[in-house]
């Protein structure tokens, strides 16, 4: 592919992003939590029951880009701020979503991570100010976009000085309607080919359906992903935002109990 000065690497390259003692692209990473930041006993609630699972981190936005201009568009500053509160209390680092790029110093204060989500992925004015952030990159793939696209816009924020960038393969649109997205696993292993950056997945946004999250959680990591992103709210009929596609604490805790000795087995198998 063209023009990837930064992002192709060289050959056996492997990014490793350190958040904390997390190392991303060095072991498998769960990131957990709510869509959107609802409250504070809705995330702190939620918080506490992932880490208490085994998720690495805290998702949840403060600002949503939604469909509707009439949609639940997120806290904002309040919402960042029951984050911290959670943070705090859990000590799980946060990623949050950031869609302004007027936002970006100011977010970057209370995010450990700053997610780009899909209907951002090509916002050049966005990455590149994401990209003079000294904060590390949750990129997501466009729904409507290659990989090739995908990988310039990483390029985008690696060539303003950000090396720290996770790509994050979040489904695309296809002619199937039964599922929310087509999760392009195959992005998995074509990444790995094409990149030194790591990838995860998020079955969440990719499938849209609670049946689904966890098999396709599970072909996450047998495709060799390096970690993965799940929607989680302690009362999911209650959610403000994609309440049809959060698991429950429980059900994200049994999912727990499947990846964890997958990724095990995984590893021990021969190259
Ligand atoms: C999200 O993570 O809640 C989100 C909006 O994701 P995406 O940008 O992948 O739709
Ligand atoms: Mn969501």
């Amino acid at each position: 592919m063209k023009n990837l000065k930064l992002a192709a690497g060289e050959i056996g390259q492997k990014t490793v992003v350190r958040v904390g003692n997390i190392e991303i692209g060095r072991q498998f990473v769960v990131i957990a939590g709510p869509c959107g930041v609802e409250t504070e006993e809705q995330t702190l609630e939620t918080a506490r029951a992932v880490k208490a699972a085994g998720a690495d981190m805290l998702r949840g936005g403060a600002f949503k880009p939604r469909t509707s201009p009439y949609s639940f568009q997120g806290l904002g500053l309040r919402g960042l701020k029951i984050l911290e509160k959670a943070r705090e209390e859990t000590g799980l680092p946060i990623v949050t979503e950031v869609i302004d790029p007027r936002d970006v110093s100011w977010v970057s204060e209370f995010a450990d991570i700053l997610q780009i989500g899909t209907r951002n992925m090509q916002n050049y004015t966005l990455l590149k100010e994401v990209g003079r952030s000294d904060r590390p990159v949750l990129l997501k793939r466009g729904m409507y976009s290659t990989l090739e696209e995908w990988l310039n816009c990483a390029e985008y924020i690696l060539s303003e000085g950000n090396p720290n960038v996770i790509l994050c393969e979040r489904g695309i649109r296809t002619f199937e309607k039964y599922t929310r997205n087509t999760l392009d696993l195959s992005a998995v292993p074509s990444i790995k080919e094409l990149t030194h950056l790591p990838i995860i997945v998020d079955p969440t946004h990719g499938t849209g359906r609670i049946s689904l999250i966890g098999p396709m959680s599970l072909a996450a990591v047998a495709a060799g992903a390096d970690g993965m992103i799940i929607e989680v709210h302690n009362n999911p009929k209650a959610a403000l935002s994609d309440a049809d596609q959060a698991l429950t604490p429980q059900m994200f805790a049994e999912l727990m109990k499947r990846v964890k000795p997958l990724k095990a087995f995984m590893e021990k198998l021969p190259e």
